[in-house]
């Protein structure tokens, strides 16, 4: 009899970091492996690190590579770091896509958004339901997270079942949508679970997740007792959120004005899916200025203080529409993602200075995470009772204090990895064998590069210390045909002793060069890198700093 088939999980995004989630389960043996994939999502770039970058993308080179032996993509819900590459990336995957009702709603309206939206076509599976995808049977379990119709997979296969959690908390008054299904984790426990793969991005916090239903209370509190007009700014994409703000402004005899695309996008799709049944109908942007200042409200974009984001552009007194005075009141329901810290700051005081007042989670409750903490992550193993346990959608210390957690609570096996690592679920012991290609696309511009493209490296360098651009005309014979050309772009003009770098820099380029022998001379390249080595050396000791340098030799 030949060996039995293996199950097999790798991350190929979003272990070790927060964002581009990429799982793939494979079914099969060696080379013969059959491939589910889950959730396609990006990250965001920082300036600091990837100037120019605005989107980070898993490496998708061995799915590519593995082609027809790609079943399906599945998608647990509709946040960027679970769905945002599929638009770059499905073309060159072309795989069925499986996602519930809401989540292919939102991706819909996304492509629509395009200049020249791609044919990428989704099937709808319903919530609870289960779909047959090559060798896996994919059963989706709604779960409460901070989106409609998020949802934990179950994957039954011959050798045993996999429960990946997606992500999701415990929330028994959710707003939206039905709270995580408690009774089918539990059901899925008794018949054995073979392994749970698990969101770790709570696993530090203790307790557990204050509920969508007392943000809600809290801010109908704030809304009430508001005098001026109410800007609240808060994450699009949740419906719940959005739902409780509407609610809180009927209570207070407002009217829901909504500024910003995002949001807009969010609100009609919710509305079609039919998760703001019930909710008045909103008042275009361009009634804002013509309800009373007590009878308005404005649910804004850029709780992250992105500068073209709505909140931003009202703070800064540059939305035409949409404006804010001394006494009115800006509620962010939203927490800072880290990085954004600068921005946001920037814009809470630009608004405190005007006389508004800002109310954040800080001191109010008008936000709550949409992932499980601590005693939430004991109970789905208390429910579910794996055998192993991979924690993942998280950083280095997540992963660790979810796997720590995992041990304590008596989970009998449990495995931290890292992205490109090729884990056996089963039959048998589990474990790391071997070990598949992963890493990170970046979206520049309209270009997909690879992470080790030059160009961000040379952007990055290039914003630190500027670029010396050098032409020499060389004769046949090896001498100068005419003076060096020196320019320099993003270095001061002049040294702390008030001397001229570009004369400094000109001087060296022709001492360089006369100083070399006649057959250096000739070598245009090895001209190049001479005349290139002693431009940054004089910099260097002129400056302190060694700009990118780029020589031209032009043979007349
Ligand atoms: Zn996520
Ligand atoms: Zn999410």
């Amino acid at each position: 009899m030949a060996y039995p088939d293996e199950l097999t999980f790798a991350p190929l995004g979003g272990v070790g970091e927060i964002g581009m989630n990429l799982s793939i389960y494979g079914l099969g043996k060696g080379q013969q492996r059959s491939w589910l994939a889950v959730d396609l999502g990006v990250s965001f770039g920082d300036e600091e690190h990837l100037p120019g970058i605005d989107l980070v993308m898993p490496d998708i080179g061995f799915l590519e590579r593995e082609g027809k032996n790609l079943v399906g993509l599945v998608l647990t819900h509709a946040h960027e770091d679970h769905f945002g590459a599929i638009l770059d990336l499905w073309p060159r995957l072309k795989c069925p896509i499986y996602a519930t009702k809401f989540s292919a709603a939102l991706f819909e309206a996304k492509l629509e958004a395009e200049r020249e939206p791609p044919k990428i076509p989704v099937t709808v599976v319903p919530s609870g339901g289960r779909v047959d995808i090559g060798p896996f049977g994919v059963e989706f379990i709604p779960v409460a997270h901070s989106i409609p119709e998020s949802h934990a997979l179950a994957i039954h296969t011959e050798i045993g079942t996999v429960l990946h959690t997606g992500d999701w908390k415990i929330d028994p008054t959710p707003i939206i949508g039905p709270p995580t299904d408690e009774r089918r984790l539990r059901e899925l426990g008794d018949a054995g679970l073979l392994a749970l793969v698990g969101d770790s991005t709570n696993a530090v916090r203790d307790g557990r997740s204050p509920s969508e239903a007392e943000v809600a209370k809290t801010i109908t509190e704030l809304v009430k007792s508001a005098r001026g007009r109410v800007a609240v700014t808060t994450f699009a994409s949740n419906v719940a959120r959005i739902k409780a703000v509407a609610d809180a402004a009927k209570a207070a005899d407002r009217e829901v004005v909504v500024v910003g695309r995002a949001m807009e996008r969010v609100v009609q799709v919710a509305r079609e899916t039919g998760y703001l049944d019930g909710v008045q109908n909103f008042r275009g942007i361009d009634l804002y200025g013509h309800f009373p200042s007590d009878k308005v409200l404005a649910l804004c974009t850029g709780s992250q203080g992105e500068p073209r984001a709505a909140l931003a552009r009202i703070a800064g007194n540059d939305h035409p529409q949409v404006t804010l005075n001394k006494g009115d009141t800006v509620i962010f329901s939203s927490r800072t993602i880290p990085g954004n810290e600068k921005a946001i700051g920037s814009i809470i005081n630009g608004l405190v200075a005007q006389g508004v007042e800002v109310i954040t989670d800080r001191t109010h409750l008008v936000h709550v995470s949409g992932h499980p903490r601590r005693d939430e992550l004991r109970d789905i193993i208390a429910w579910t009772r794996p055998n192993l346990l991979i924690p993942v959608h998280g950083e280095a210390l997540h992963l660790s204090e979810h796997a720590r957690l995992a041990r304590a609570a008596g989970v009998p096996k449990v495995l931290t990895c890292r992205n490109g690592d090729l884990i056996k679920l089963g039959p048998g012991d589990p474990g790391i064998i071997g070990e598949l290609p992963a890493g990170r696309l970046f979206k520049d511009g309209t270009i997909l590069e690879d992470s080790k493209s030059r160009a961000v490296v040379e952007r990055r360098r290039m914003g630190f210390a500027g670029c010396a651009f050098v032409a020499i005309a060389m004769s046949e014979k090896g001498e100068l045909a005419d003076d060096p050309e020196v320019d320099l772009v993003g270095i001061p003009e002049k040294n702390s002793a008030g001397e001229e770098l570009d004369d400094i820099v000109f001087d060296v380029v022709v001492s360089t060069v006369e100083g070399l022998p006649r057959a250096r001379r000739r070598d245009s390249d090895a001209l190049a890198e001479s005349v290139r080595r002693a431009v940054r050396s004089a910099l260097n000791e002129e400056w302190g700093k060694k700009p990118l340098c780029l020589v031209h030799v032009l043979e007349v």
